[in-house]
């Protein structure tokens, strides 16, 4: 968070139980009417795309002053919501034909569950958010909507915005400490929780959500190799991954986060990470001429120091950067590591901050191996000047999505989902209808 808005944080209301309860008795009461009317559905969901768009200058302020990041990427984050909004008003819920015959008609269909849970982390918190809203409210589900108490304020912004153009109790964001969380995800009209954020409360979630099968959807967290071969162009390369990696100052689920390359290339590509590195200028997200903003809060930036320095102290290198920046708010120098193997912390862990360490394989396989052995299962990459190849490659990495040549292009209409500990169901695309919806088998004789 940056100092600036410190006395704003301080004043973000925070729901009491009272409330919380009001808001699922205003979601239940109101999803009848939302679940049966699809047009009003698809044509509210455009209204909000449009709503956003005239309100980009006025939430993105709001978000970089929160969240510290550079305000061109909080209007892209916004940009990305209204996309949301817009791929599922126009996508048609799936309808699966089984048997169409002389005897017998038989489909599927996807049927709303109820009120859902949507609660999100403070590093994307209108684009995860949105994204969860869009989806549920085009499935015909109501929402509770519960931000970050690090970034609540654009979230209940949007909120805002978002629910003038829907009828009462479709769509209610309450905001506060962690203690609401267990209070939504345990509560009697909850029927789906869709969770972004760390693994250990995505694990705390599912135990609670099982104790009434209430449906569920987690997106966790993501510790993401890249994997470079020796033909890759160290210069390109190094620009794909200091953008993917140190963008929003590395708090990004599906960040490259350990970096594997390929012996010939690694001093090449050393070198031009570390000049990208210095290049990229740090400070208030607000300045135009910034590029990368601050760590959104202390805990964090405590996180990534501690990291930093005990790595040092094991023999790693920070070839650059390494240290906190002295001064008001929470700022970190972009750091390269080096001399680092898979047992150092900060390659075991995701580091979720602007420290990217980077390590150098002589045996492909070997270096596939190292990529998959761990419990995360989110993103990774694979950079080659032969794309062929390395869509190969990027097939043997246990990830829910690999890309070649790029890393963390996200969309809605394409399926994301964590492998292992990084998730569970799928958001975007059709089948992220399907985490808000219960299948109905429909059977009838000619
Ligand atoms: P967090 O798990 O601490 O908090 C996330 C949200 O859960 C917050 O709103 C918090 O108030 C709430 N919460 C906390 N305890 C809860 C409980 N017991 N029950 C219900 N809700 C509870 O995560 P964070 O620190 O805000 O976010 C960082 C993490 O999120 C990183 O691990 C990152 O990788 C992950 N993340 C994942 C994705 C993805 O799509 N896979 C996207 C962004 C961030």
């Amino acid at each position: 968070m940056n100092p600036a808005t410190e006395s704003v944080f301080a004043t973000a209301p925070a729901a009491s139980p009272g409330q919380l309860d009001a808001a699922f008795a205003a979601a239940d009461r109101a999803f009848p009417a939302w679940s049966r009317d699809e047009d009003a559905r698809r044509a509210a969901l455009r209204g909000i795309a449009d709503a956003l768009v005239r309100a980009v200058e006025e939430v993105a302020p709001v978000l970089t002053a929160e969240q510290g990041k550079i305000l061109s990427e909080s209007r892209r984050e916004i940009s990305g919501a209204v996309a949301w909004f817009r791929y599922y008003a126009d996508l048609e819920i799936p309808r699966q034909i089984v048997q169409d015959d002389d005897r017998v008609f038989s489909e599927v269909v996807r049927r709303p569950l109820g009120p859902a849970v949507a609660i999100t982390p403070w590093n994307a918190p209108i684009s995860i958010g949105m994204a969860k809203v869009a989806t549920a409210l085009r499935a015909g589900d109501t929402v509770v909507l519960k931000p970050s108490p690090y970034a609540p304020l654009s979230t209940l912004l949007v909120g805002r915005i978002a629910s003038q153009l829907l009828p009462a109790g479709v769509l209610n964001v309450v905001s506060g400490s962690d203690e609401l969380g267990p209070l939504m995800t345990s509560h009697p009209l909850t029927r789906k929780i869709s969770f972004t954020g760390s693994i250990a409360t995505g694990k705390k979630i599912a135990a609670d959500a099982s104790q009434d099968l209430k449906r569920l959807t987690l997106e966790l967290g993501g510790n993401d190799a890249a994997i470079v071969l020796a033909d890759a162009d160290p210069e390109f390369t190094a620009a794909g991954l200091f953008a993917a990696a140190f963008s929003n100052t590395g708090q990004v689920c599906v960040a490259p986060k350990r970096i594997y390359i390929a012996q010939s290339l690694y001093p090449a590509l050393v070198d031009a990470l570390v000049a990208q590195a210095r290049a990229a200028r740090i400070g208030n997200g607000a300045d135009p001429d910034v590029d990368l903003g601050p760590l959104n809060n202390r805990p964090q930036l405590d996180y990534v120091a501690g990291l930093v320095a005990g790595l040092v102290a094991a023999g790693g290198r920070a070839v650059t950067g390494g240290s906190v920046i002295d001064g008001p708010g929470y700022f970190h120098e972009s750091t390269i590591i080096t001399g680092v193997d898979d047992t150092t912390r900060i390659v075991a862990e995701e580091q979720f901050g602007p420290a990217l360490p980077v390590m150098a394989y002589s045996d492909l396989d070997d270096a596939i191996a190292r990529a998959n052995a761990t419990e995360y299962g989110l993103g990774g990459s694979v950079w080659s000047a032969d794309p062929e190849r390395a869509t190969q490659i990027a097939a043997r990495i246990e990830a829910g999505t690999v890309w070649v040549n790029t890393h963390k292009a996200l969309a809605p209409h394409q399926p994301f989902a964590g492998r292992k500990w990084s998730g569970q169901g799928t958001e975007g695309g059709p089948s992220g209808l399907d985490g808000f919806t219960d299948a109905q088998f429909l059977y009838r004789t000619r």
